[in-house]
């Protein structure tokens, strides 16, 4: 590990991307920046600012689970509680009731683990020259470590390794003498995604960047105080603390809302629209309203489609639990076959477990799903899953198909193979990982050990978000990125090569 840092060390120096006495630093290692998956919350002007932001949080905990997250404030000061584990977990009574104040920014974070993941939990929260500020944001910023370096080689002394905290550092760093300003200064260095919320003593700020990656919707509600401003992921979170979904805050856009209201401007022109298509195959819960289209309906237009695109004689159409159960309904409509949950998830499987000391067939899948062999055994079965990364989960479920005693079974994959990482915020692994990016369909199929496999086309996906010519970002599927990476290529290649040696 050593030896590979002081490679990774030596290669930044070379890029021009690293300090000239690089032991005498930590240098930000790309792993750091490449899987956040987050959720974001943000109210104004609601009495019970934390206990909602606590709610709308666990309405988003499926976008991250290893950390969370709420920061509030009374109009005199913040005030901040983070951990790590689950909203329910780290937000008991006692300490929701230690967050007083009409505003509140929330977080929930997903991310690979590691000795950092305190450290890294959101939102993150200082006392500096703009007085207080906290900050939680859901993307990722392709330009983060050379935004890092170029602080750190000025003094900045970073405490985590999160994205998130060179937001901070460059606010801290601006001459503006207006928050909204030094803001506005330091979005306009930001490259990649982010859909970002501020809190400061006596007013919140949300911006999205130009070309709108991650969602960031702006709703409204009641309350004693009058008409309360709520921002979250996705709408999921609205609809449980009683909020109305209004728009999306734009790509560009900045809003201010303080005491005397809401204001909308835009902190930069927006450029043609990213969306993350990611968001509709997988991460965002179907009840949600993503990118102004209806998750639920995005999915089972992409099982329509995955039908009449790849049909195949079977007796019955089983999804693959959660994420697929609206791409098989919408399959086995347009097929006419039967839908059947043949498997069951449990729910309650935490990140670790006891393994037992002799092995159980198919074990780990096991413990998370499980099927109905009455509705499996002798029947030629279609399997539904929303996508296909490593191609383990679909090898493992094939396996436990056959098992069970399905005669057949024929996987489809409502997503196009994924064959590039994302760089925008989706924790995917790198190409080497990513089974379709050097192996044939055949290749995949054979691997999983399913009867037939076939994934939807990206016309097809195109068509069953209803997307605009541009609309969508679909990187993961054809490696075609809309932003500039040249920095973030040069520290994955640099990584590979220290890996290898
Ligand atoms: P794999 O086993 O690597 O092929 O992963 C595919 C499975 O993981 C599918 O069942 C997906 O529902 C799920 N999945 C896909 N992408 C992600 C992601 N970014 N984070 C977590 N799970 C994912």
């Amino acid at each position: 590990m050593a030896d590979c840092k002081k490679a990774l060390r030596q290669h930044l120096i070379q890029s021009g991307l690293g300090p000239a006495e690089p032991w005498s630093i930590r240098i930000a290692e790309p792993d750091d920046h490449f899987h956040d998956e987050c959720g974001v919350v943000a109210i104004y002007g609601h009495p019970e600012a934390a206990n909602h932001a606590y709610l709308a949080l666990h309405a988003l905990q499926h976008r991250g689970q290893e950390s969370a997250g709420i920061v509030t404030s009374d109009g005199e000061r913040l005030h901040s509680h983070k951990g790590m584990g689950l909203v329910q977990q780290i937000f008991e009574r006692d300490v929701l009731d230690q967050l007083p104040g009409y505003a509140a920014i929330g977080h929930t974070r997903y991310s690979t683990s590691g000795q950092s993941a305190t450290l890294n939990a959101q939102p993150f929260f200082v006392e500096c020259n703009k007085g207080q500020l906290a900050v939680a944001h859901n993307g990722n910023l392709t330009n983060a470590i050379e935004l890092r370096r170029e602080l750190e080689m000025a003094g900045s002394i970073f405490q985590a390794t999160s994205d998130t905290e060179v937001v901070l550092h460059l606010m801290a760093r601006s001459r503006e003498t207006t928050l909204r300003h030094a803001l506005r200064e330091s979005l306009l260095r930001l490259e990649g995604a982010f859909s970002l919320v501020l809190l400061a003593r006596d007013r919140l700020i949300v911006a999205r960047d130009q070309r709108g990656f991650r969602p960031l919707c702006y709703g409204t509600m009641e309350s004693r105080l009058g008409t309360a401003h709520v921002f979250a992921s996705e709408t999921c979170a609205f609809d449980l603390i009683g909020a109305k979904y209004v728009n999306d805050v734009e790509p560009g856009e900045m809003i201010t809302v303080t005491a005397d209201g809401i204001a909308r401007e835009r902190f930069a022109p927006a450029l043609p629209p990213s969306h993350c298509v990611f968001e509709h195959v997988y991460f965002s819960r179907p009840d949600s309203i993503v990118f102004g289209k209806s998750v639920e309906h995005s999915r089972e237009r992409m099982g329509e489609i995955l039908a009449t695109e790849s049909p195949v004689e079977a007796d019955c159409v089983i999804p693959v639990p959660d994420s697929g159960v609206s791409a098989a309904l919408g399959y086995a409509r347009k097929s006419g076959l039967p839908y059947r949950p043949g498997l069951i998830r449990n729910h309650y499987v935490g990140r670790t477990f006891i393994e037992p000391k002799q092995s159980i067939r198919s074990f780990g899948v096991k413990l998370k799903l499980n099927p109905v062999r009455r509705l499996i055994e002798n029947q030629r079965v279609i399997l539904v899953d929303d996508s296909l990364v490593r191609g383990t989960t679909s090898r493992k479920i094939v396996s436990l198909m056959r098992e069970f005693g399905a005669r057949e079974v024929h996987l489809r994959i409502s997503c196009p193979p994924t064959i590039s990482p994302c760089y925008y915020g989706v924790d995917t692994p790198d190409r080497t990982e990513l089974i379709a990016s050097n192996h044939s369909i055949e290749d995949v199929r054979q691997y999983t050990g399913a009867d037939s496999l076939a994934y939807l086309s990206l016309d097809g996906l195109r068509s069953a978000t209803g997307a605009r010519e541009q609309e969508f970002c679909y990187a993961c599927y054809t490696g075609d990125y809309p932003t500039d990476l040249v920095g973030i290529e040069q520290l994955v290649n640099g990584r590979r090569n220290v890996d290898r040696s």
